[in-house]
């Protein structure tokens, strides 16, 4: 019960059916249909034990309209008794044509009386784990309805009209009467689960806001944006100039930077809008005064490829950037720390090794995580203890090209500030997407040799299969002999997980200096990549990929000026979410487009990441549906936090005891 979450009273009555079981009434044995989910009750007629050929209780039982075997591979001697010939039974299951005749196997039975009355309310089914019988759970979560204070916390006043009470619609989806629409019960669209869900988004938000109002009492270094300092030399170094939009973000992140709070901001912008030089643009400002910087990405490949670029950026302006990676390791890893320790590196780019225990910084001023939502809970809350450990909070920038959809940036993000890149560098031309089928294979490899002949390079996807890393190496390995053989004049390497981080890394310099053409990979290139001259992107099995995950993909091209494309290869026959998602796809190129499309196909889940898992923190509502009700929700909450702070905290300690740490990761 701990392990679900199931402590006190309150959690108990909050743990609600995930489904009910009609026990109210009782079906005629003739009147059962394959696969009928029903209860029937009848007297014993046979009951022994048989082999066929596994051992095995048979049970026969008669009701007057006709007869029902019961099967049961496991059996207790109990079983035989209540189960004995001449007793009456009632039997609920699923109900099926088997070899001797209709039968149930593995029923649930109980011995009854003429006269045992039905239930008078459906029977709930708990979600539970597999050690803690349904049966236990039912009761205990019975007699926890039964005890736990379900009073009002929320003033009426305060509440949205027409709601029912909190103790009404717990006791009535505990315990339904029968003359309910199970289908307003399964959707979640009954009266009763409209409250649930309304409270469950008012603790949401509430545990958001005050982990803002939390932040907002910490202190934080304030820097001095100066004339004339490191940032505008950045600038003024840079090969291009910026996007009005990426203007506007490096303002919005300066004026945070400014004061001394700690800045907790999402800066999301489509892949290929140009997040990074924002990044270096922020960490100038803190550089400028003499506090270091770290720059943490999802992956090696991705780290090494911003090292490069910082390097080459800030090197030339006096900045020292260092390297930190978990393969790195020996003497070169010791100087490194050291490197850090003494302030000396004032830009430390990395994976998540930037945060490890051993990672002493001289004088943090602001962590950048790049790619956010691809980073655990674990490590985000490791991040966390990292950056409060002393008397100053260094600023946080999180980066993400997934656009997080307006209900979740107002519900699981409420807590962050969110600044937007909202167009793409000029000079780009649209990439055009296109949709093949696996039997035109041979014209997708015959548009890769067009391409390479002209001088430009490719990217070959190949999907994760999830089961088997093997299979998926072999999927990659196969597409790779046969690309060479097609291309018996170009380079044409491979990349995977598993390879090797200092050959991953030779691969990559390869392909970015153009010299490797054709570069066939599985997801490691997902995020990040850039490599302007790549202007074809093949994705084969694409009807494996999620929606953002295949823009993200896509997002690998189209980074220069000449025109791109992107080929999906699917294997017939497409589900209907797979149809969605390629059709969506090939529809638009617009970030925000794919992230609302997406959340309408799949739900929410893509856009939580790791800060879903562990979070139990909603349970019921549905994001894709109730934005209504998060809309109230936030308004309440924000009227509570003001005027009631008391109520506030009442609430969110019933619905969240202590899993709010997590919430805040
Ligand atoms: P993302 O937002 O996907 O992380 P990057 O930061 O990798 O995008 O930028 C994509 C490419 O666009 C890089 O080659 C970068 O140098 C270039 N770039 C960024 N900003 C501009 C700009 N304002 N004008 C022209 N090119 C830019
Ligand atoms: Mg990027």
């Amino acid at each position: 019960m701990e392990k679900l979450g199931l402590v006190r009273d309150i959690d108990l009555a909050l743990h609600l059916p995930l489904r009910y079981e009609d026990e109210t009434r009782i079906t005629p044995i003739a009147a059962l249909r394959d696969g009928d989910n029903a209860q029937v009750e009848g007297i014993v007629r046979d009951c022994e034990i048989q082999f066929r050929p596994r051992r095995q209780l048979v049970v026969k039982i008669d009701d007057g309209t006709d007869e029902l075997w019961l099967r049961f591979l496991n059996f207790y001697p109990n079983h035989q008794k209540t189960l004995g010939v001449g007793r009456r039974v009632r039997v609920r299951g699923e109900a099926r044509g088997g070899f001797f005749g209709r039968e149930m196997v593995h029923p649930s039975f109980k011995g009854v009386d003429d006269d045992t009355p039905l239930a008078a309310a459906l029977t709930p089914v708990y979600p539970t784990s597999a050690t803690l019988p349904q049966a236990y759970l039912r009761k205990a979560v019975a007699s926890g309805l039964q005890r736990a204070d379900l009073s009002e916390i929320v003033p009426a006043a305060l509440l949205p009209a027409g709601l029912m009470s909190l103790r009404d619609a717990l006791r009535f989806l505990h315990h339904p009467t029968p003359d309910v629409s199970l289908a307003t019960l399964e959707d979640h669209s009954h009266p009763a689960w409209q409250r649930l869900k309304f409270e469950e988004l008012l603790a949401q938000q509430l545990s958001q806001l005050q982990a803002k109002q939390e932040r907002a009492l910490q202190q934080a270094p304030a820097f001095t944006v100066h004339a004339g300092g490191l940032q505008e030399k950045l600038l003024a170094a840079l090969p291009f100039s910026l996007t009005p939009a990426q203007r506007r973000v490096v303002e919005e992140i300066a004026l945070d930077l400014q004061r001394p709070v700690p800045m907790h901001r999402l800066l999301q912008g489509d892949v290929g809008s140009g997040k990074t030089v924002v990044a270096a643009l922020s960490a100038a400002i803190a550089m400028n005064e003499g506090w270091q910087c770290a720059l943490m990405a999802p992956t090696e490949i991705l780290a090494e490829q911003h090292f490069r670029k910082l390097v080459g950026w800030l090197e030339p302006l006096g900045v020292q950037v260092a390297w930190l990676t978990g393969s790195r390791k020996g003497k070169a890893r010791r100087e490194m720390l050291a490197r850090v320790a003494s302030g000396e590196a004032g830009l430390v780019v990395g994976t998540h090794a930037v945060i490890q225990g051993e990672v002493e910084f001289a004088r943090l001023g602001l962590a950048i995580i790049d790619e956010q939502h691809r980073f655990g809970v674990a490590q985000r809350l490791a991040l966390r203890a990292k950056l409060q450990q002393g008397a100053l909070e260094p600023h946080l920038l999180m980066m993400s090209a997934t656009p997080i959809p307006r209900t979740l940036a107002m519900t699981v993000f409420a807590d962050l500030d969110v600044s937007t890149i909202d167009e793409l560098p000029p000079g780009r031309t649209p990439i055009v997407t296109k949709v093949f089928s696996d039997a035109r294979r041979d014209n997708v490899i015959l548009t890769i040799a067009d391409e390479v002949a002209r001088g430009r390079q490719v990217y070959w996807v190949c999907p994760l299969i999830e089961e088997s890393e093997t299979l998926d190496l072999q999927n990659a390995t196969a597409t790779h002999q046969q690309l060479c053989e097609a291309l018996p004049d170009e380079m044409v390497g491979l990349l995977h997980g598993r390879m090797p981080s200092a050959e991953k890394a030779a691969v990559m310099a390869l392909f970015t200096a153009g010299q490797m053409k054709v570069l066939v990979s599985t997801t490691v290139i997902e995020v990040g990549v850039d490599v302007p001259n790549a202007s074809l992107m093949v994705i084969e099995h694409a009807e494996r990929f999620g929606l953002s995950q295949l823009h993200q993909l896509r997002g690998r091209v189209g980074r220069g000026s000449v025109a791109s494309v992107c080929v999906l290869v699917y294997t017939a026959p497409l589900s209907p979410t797979g149809k969605d998602r390629l059709r969506a796809m090939a529809e638009t190129n617009d970030g925000f487009e794919i992230a609302r499309r997406d959340l309408e196909i799949r739900g929410p889940g893509e856009f939580l990441g790791a800060r879903q898992s562990g979070a139990p923190l909603l349970r019921f509502a549905d994001l894709a549906l109730d934005e209504a009700l998060v809309h109230r929700a936030r308004a309440v909450a924000t009227t509570l936090l003001a005027q009631h702070p008391r109520i506030a905290e009442q609430h969110v300690l019933r619905w969240l005891g202590g899993k709010a740490e997590y919430l805040k990761a």
